[in-house]
Parts: C-alpha cells; structure tokens; sequence
C-alpha cells in the first residue's frame, strides 16, 4: 500500500492522531498554515470527491461531525474555523487521499484561491 494516508490511518506511519474511529482519522499536518491545522481522512480510500458516491456519504456526514468536535475541542470554536477540501489537480490536491482541512487560530483570507 503506497497511500500515505492509509499509511497513516493503519498506523504505519506516524502523525499526531487526535481521532479515530472506525471511518475517520484525524491528525495534525506536518506542514500547518494556521495555528490550527488538522486533517480528517477517511479510512477507506477515496482518491478525492469524485469517487464517493452511495452510502458514503454518511463517512462524509460523519467527517463534518468530527470536524465540528474537533474545532471545539481546539477551542476555535467562537472564534471560526474553515473547513477545505482540495479535489483533483485543478482544486490544488497534492495528496491523492480524500482529505478534510480543518483550519483556525487566526484570521483567514477571504481569498479561496
Ligand atoms: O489538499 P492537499 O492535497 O494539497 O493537502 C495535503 C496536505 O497533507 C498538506 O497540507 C500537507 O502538509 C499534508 N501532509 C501531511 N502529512 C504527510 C503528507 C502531507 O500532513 N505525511
């Protein structure tokens, strides 16, 4: 398996797990752009959005959820937060694994690329 997220989500390789269930993981980037920068990847892999489709989209239900709980938890909660998906080379994805950003800490530009 040469998924990095997998990787990752099997714990393979090592990140700062902050969640995980049996759909979900979540864990710090390694190259943050905010205070706070978590990932929530899904365990079974998608390659990005275009691939989910079904009953999958209660993992991407799910994901919003702990995306909400982790945001509270990292107490951005009142002070706001941004949630990005990058899918597909023209949405800016580099890591070929459907990943959530959740990002907060500081004041976000309204520039969304
Ligand atoms: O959405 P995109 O694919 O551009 O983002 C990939 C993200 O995965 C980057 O923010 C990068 O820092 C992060 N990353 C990570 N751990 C890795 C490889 C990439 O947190 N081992």
């Amino acid at each position: 398996m040469d998924c990095i997220f997998c990787r990752i989500a099997g714990g393979d390789i090592p990140a700062e797990i902050l969640h995980k269930d049996d759909l979900v993981v979540a864990f710090r980037d390694i190259a943050p752009q905010a205070p706070v920068h978590i990932l929530i990847v899904p365990v079974k892999h998608f390659s990005n959005l275009t691939e989910v489709n079904g009953d999958d989209y209660e993992i991407i239900a799910h994901i919003f959820k702990v995306a909400i709980e982790l945001a509270d938890r990292e107490g951005i909660a009142e002070s706001g937060y941004r949630i990005a998906v990058n899918s597909g080379k023209e949405g800016g994805q580099v890591v070929g694994h459907l990943h959530f950003h959740l990002l907060g800490g500081r004041q976000l530009s309204g520039d969304l690329g």
